[in-house]
């Protein structure tokens, strides 16, 4: 699984609803890629943090936008190299 990959399916691996084989793979490319296991920690923390606060989450359609921006940015970057 490469980056732009996990990052398409992190809002589901977040909720757990990936399937099992998506799950794996995920957990795989996060346990050796820095990039998206910052991305994930982050998020996750942003999630807990709106919990805390009490305000709702993030709805889906507004996170599905921010990986899409996500996705965007590590595409830019990966043109620059
Ligand atoms: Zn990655």
């Amino acid at each position: 699984m490469d980056c732009q990959t996990l990052i398409r399916y992190l809002s589901d691996y977040i909720d757990r609803e990936l399937d099992e084989t998506l799950a794996a793979e995920a957990r795989d490319h996060l346990a050796t890629c820095p990039n998206c296991s910052v991305v994930l920690d982050s998020t996750q923390k942003m999630i807990l943090m709106s919990k805390f606060t009490g305000q709702v989450a993030i709805p889906k359609t507004r996170r599905e936008k921010l990986w899409s921006e996500i996705e965007a940015a590590f595409r830019e970057r990966k043109a620059e190299d």
